[in-house]
């Protein structure tokens, strides 16, 4: 049997980790045993549908490397690429009235012609008796006379599967083992709309069918549909596909994942600087696992291991603390080139264009030290901008000179004619000319190397101070430290 997975969301909205995730673990799954990754748009809810949703999908599976093997042509999504398409539902119509309309001529399924405000009372009535609310099944039962009255009237319909009254409905999870559900606990759901639009059940069924998927990869938020789409295999005769309902994500307070535990939409990861290596490797964690402690992988190793049998039933945790250190790691792992090209964009947004020679000479500074590649922008803004810092002289006095105003001027005029005199402007000449004036002042050099550092970076924290002075050169450096000076009058 070969392998054939999809992967199908409903574009109503900006991509998130969990969409990801289950997209990432379908795609391994394919890739692992040399399958077939079918990426299917689920469409046919339209009040839920976001305009530019489909192509934001399309761009973080992209950008995550989740190339997909059949599915909307990514250079053009209005075509398709693949021998069982359309693969975005809205274009396939016909074929699920022409489904709902065979079962309701087997008997499986039947028109509902409920006004909503019966619909309304019913559940109304449901809730008073405390019962589940739900379809109390009115048209199921309608003579032929009557429901042919009710046509006769053009009456608008819609089209419900008949679910058996009693006995049970099982599968088989490859994750979780045998689910059982009275098919009492389930109502006659309706497949098709009024309007001819299929409801999510009838479509993605018919889809998983005729599109030949062997197994079914989605959220555990999914497991109270899955008795449903069993009985429509059943009434269609069709032999189901494999079902493994992945472990939901939860945040380190085992609360639903939210913004406030990190999570953030696949848009907003890629313009915080997470790279996508990181962010790969970081989601193939969320319920699988190599092992029990490695947690730097390689896509080569996730592919070669990656099966359903490392998928834990329970929920994953999703630590943004772990994904900002993992993102670290693989910033450190690029060459300086590599880095220097993917921080342009990031400093040319907030200052303007940058220097792409300064911005090089400036990695090795600042890539040992950043866990996203925005961040790099504060800690070396200085670096690039022509003139003086933004600081106060809070900062700048800091807890070693606030009582003292006058001696930070006077160490930093010091400061000033030492480094004027200076031949040589190189990290180390730089550091062995202050260390000696911070002992002829009879600082401590943190002290003084604090002065310098916030009147030259702007910030209490930086990188390596004499590297950063060389960096930023003569000149600026000088006219820097004279603001300084110029603050403290
Ligand atoms: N369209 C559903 C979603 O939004 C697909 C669920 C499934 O995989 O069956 O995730």
């Amino acid at each position: 049997m070969t392998v054939r997975v999809r992967f199908p969301p409903s574009p109503t909205g900006e991509p998130h980790v969990g969409n990801l995730r289950t997209a990432l673990f379908n795609w391994l799954f394919a890739r692992h045993h040399g399958g077939t990754f079918i990426l299917r748009i689920e469409d046919t809810d339209r009040d839920r549908v976001v305009p530019g949703a489909m192509e934001a999908i399309m761009d973080a599976l992209l950008w995550l490397g989740l190339h997909w093997d059949e599915g909307p042509d990514p250079q053009d999504p209005t075509h398709d690429i693949g021998p069982y398409g359309p693969y975005v539902q809205s274009r396939r119509l016909p074929i699920y009235q022409r489904y709902a309309q065979e079962l309701v001529e087997a008997g499986h399924a039947y028109y509902c012609y409920c006004p909503p405000e019966r619909l309304e009372q019913v559940r109304k009535e449901m809730v008073r008796q405390k019962l589940p609310p739900r379809y109390d099944r009115h048209c199921r039962y309608l003579t032929d006379d009557q429901r042919r009255e009710l046509e006769e009237k053009g009456l608008p319909r819609v089209v419900r599967f008949k679910t058996p009254l009693a006995g049970e409905t099982s599968f088989y999870d490859l994750i979780r083992g045998t689910i059982t559900v009275k098919n009492e606990t389930l109502d006659d759901f309706i497949l098709l709309k009024s309007d001819g639009y299929p409801v999510y059940h009838l479509a993605s069924v018919v889809d998983d069918h005729l599109m030949s998927i062997t197994h079914v990869l989605r959220g555990e938020e999914w497991i109270p549909s899955t008795p449903r789409h069993i009985l429509l295999y059943q009434a269609f005769r069709w032999q189901p596909p494999h079902f493994a309902h992945l472990p939901m994500i939860l945040g380190p307070d085992k609360a639903k994942l939210s913004k406030r535990h990190g999570d953030m939409s696949v848009r907003e990861l890629k313009g915080k600087g997470y790279l996508p290596q990181a962010l790969f490797n970081f989601l193939g964690l969320l319920g699988w696992s190599l092992d029990d402690h490695t947690e730097i992988i390689s896509q080569e190793t996730f592919i070669r291991h990656f099966d359903l049998d490392r998928i834990s039933p329970s929920p994953a945790i999703f630590n943004i603390e772990k994904l900002n250190w993992m993102n670290g790691v693989y910033i450190r792992s690029l060459s300086q080139d590599e880095l220097a090209s993917l921080l342009e964009p990031f400093f040319s947004r907030r200052l303007g264009s940058v220097n792409v020679d300064l911005l090089k000479q400036a990695v090795p500074l600042i890539q040992e030290r950043i866990k996203t590649l925005e961040e790099a922008v504060a800690m070396a803004a200085f670096v690039f901008l022509p003139g003086t810092m933004e600081y106060s002289v809070q900062e700048l006095l800091g807890k070693a000179f606030a009582q003292r105003p006058q001696e930070a001027r006077t160490a930093l005029e010091a400061a000033c004619s030492r480094l004027e005199g200076l031949e040589v402007w190189d990290a180390q000449t730089l550091e062995e000319s202050m260390r000696t004036l911070a002992q002829r002042l009879g600082l401590r050099t943190g002290d003084f190397f604090m002065l310098l550092r916030v009147a030259i970076t702007g910030r209490t924290v930086s990188p390596p101070l004499f590297q950063s002075m060389q960096l930023v050169g003569k000149e600026r450096t000088l006219l820097r430290l004279r603001d300084a000076v110029r603050r403290l009058c």
